[in-house]
């Protein structure tokens, strides 16, 4: 290995025009770190590309030498997939160009974009694009796995706003794909993750909307409010989101003193439709909430779409499993109810969003996304700080994983994936998991984009 990326970095020094940093360079040790705060990995070169061209030439170098190799948009990914210790990381985070078209409502973003830097260029022309909830996460990794957020519901999923990638392939060849051209890999990289190639820009559809009416509140009747919550959303309309998190309420000011550290349902609410109409479809989480811990307001879309990211810093330690159900039974209400009590930390989260909307309405087998018929999506997610306590926080989420996964549809959201499910991997893509395996096979036959939910080339 130490041969092989002094191989990628000769190959690289005097041509390439971003950075190229290795274990002593300055830059190197900030360059290295990822989000999550469990992956502290040193690779053995980071090459932080400046265009097209240095993404060519660091993923032609990367593949020559046999090194492993890493792609990093945002680093935001659960399983630690953007780094590697004494590999290559090609890095994308100076390229980061937005250009919107208006008139037409399409954008094309660089593959290193976070969301923010895409919210605040679109928001410029009053459109938005569908994503993710915390503006520091990268899209590209969002948008490969699928991509969730407030408008799923609305507008569907990130992936399905997507009208064309161009991408490096393997062999460091520049391809397009969309509907007309590469229709098999186009169908691929909508749900397919970072398996085929390096995508260095998107292609997407953008849609009217600057402000939308959002409800918060914390009901201390868990049951209750799952309970209300499984019988309401099948009927909702399209124009509301209602999330949920259970967990320990925190010890804010913002909430009231009675209910600070006790077992919660954290609420969530918005309406993207007419405002007059927002209150009758809040009412019934209204009923629920304890009155002093309800905020209703008017917010804009970037308000919005920046409101959680102080909840979810840099450099926590971060354990996820994640899982789908058609339906909420009262034995996994049971479960969840039990679960609450016994979260082991303050930040730790159970989030349960309630999905269908104008992501259900396109058929499974448009794109590569691994499950649109199971509308209970359900993420574990623990969040604590020091290793010592590692096994406490990764075995609560395990242990109540098993409990819960009996009741579940199979299947997995690939982007809420672990490191460690690769056996998963399958399972997520389940019936369009042969056309997947063709499709990687065709275009990575030798399994060089390997960290991420790794779909193994037959030929590989
Ligand atoms: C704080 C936080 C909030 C989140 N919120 C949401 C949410 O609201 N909705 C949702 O759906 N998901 C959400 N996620 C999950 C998120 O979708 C994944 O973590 C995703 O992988 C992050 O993308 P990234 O570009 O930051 O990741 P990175 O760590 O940079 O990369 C992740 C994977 O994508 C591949 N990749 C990255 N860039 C490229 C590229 N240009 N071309 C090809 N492959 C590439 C990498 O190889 C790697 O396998 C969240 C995650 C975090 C940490």
């Amino acid at each position: 290995m130490m041969e092989a990326i002094h191989d990628v970095y000769s190959k690289l020094n005097g041509k390439f025009k971003g950075d190229l940093l290795r274990p002593k360079d300055d830059g190197f040790e900030e360059a290295r770190v990822i989000w999550n705060g469990m992956f502290t990995r040193v690779p053995g070169v980071i090459a932080r590309c400046a265009d097209v061209t240095d993404v060519q030439a660091a993923v032609r170098a990367g593949f020559e030498s046999g090194v492993l190799t890493a792609i990093r948009c945002g680093g935001h990914s659960l399983a630690g997939f953007s780094t590697c210790d004494g590999g290559l990381v090609i890095d994308l985070s100076k390229m980061r160009q937005v250009a919107v078209d208006a008139d037409a409502r399409r954008a094309r973003f660089s593959g290193g974009c976070l969301l923010g830097s895409i919210d605040s260029a679109t928001q410029k022309a009053g459109l938005v694009f569908p994503s993710g909830v915390v503006s520091h996460t990268g899209a590209a990794g969002l948008v490969l796995g699928g991509g969730t957020g407030w408008l799923t519901r609305r507008f569907g999923l990130s992936c399905d706003n997507v009208e064309g990638f161009t991408l490096v392939t393997a062999d460091g060849s520049l391809v397009r794909a969309n509907s007309g051209e590469n229709a098999d890999l186009f169908w691929g990289l909508r749900g397919g993750g970072g398996n085929f190639g390096v995508v260095t820009e998107f292609e997407v559809r953008l849609h009217p909307l600057t402000s939308v009416v959002l409800v918060e509140g914390y009901a201390a009747d868990v049951r209750r409010t799952l309970e209300l919550w499984r019988e309401f959303m099948p009927q909702a309309p399209i124009d509301l989101k209602w999330n949920l998190d259970l967990r320990l309420a925190p010890q804010s000011p913002d909430v009231p003193a009675t209910l600070r550290g006790r077992p919660v349902a954290g609420n969530s609410l918005i309406w993207t439709g007419d405002e007059d109409l927002a209150e009758r479809y809040f009412t019934p989480a209204l009923a629920l909430c304890e009155p002093g811990s309800v905020k209703i307001r008017p917010i804009s879309f970037l308000a919005l779409q920046t409101m959680a990211d102080a909840a979810f810093p840099h450099g926590r330690r971060y354990y996820t499993k994640s899982g789908y159900f058609v339906f909420l039974q009262d034995s996994t209400i049971d479960s969840l109810v039990e679960a609450v009590a016994t979260i082991p930390s303050a930040d730790t989260q159970i989030e349960l969003a309630y999905l269908g909307g104008a992501a259900a309405a396109v058929e499974a087998a448009e794109t590569a996304f691994g499950d649109r018929s199971a509308p209970f999506i359900m993420n574990l997610l623990a969040n604590w700080q020091g290793a010592a306590v590692d096994h406490i926080h990764i075995s609560w989420v395990r242990t109540l994983f098993e409990k819960l996964r009996p009741a579940m549809k199979p299947g997995v959201y690939v982007n809420f994936m672990s490191g460690d499910e690769q056996d998963r991997v399958p399972e997520a893509y389940r019936s369009h998991w042969k056309r997947m395996v063709a499709v990687k096979s065709h275009y990575d036959p030798q399994n060089f984009f390997r960290l991420n939910q790794n779909i193994q080339p037959t030929t590989g």
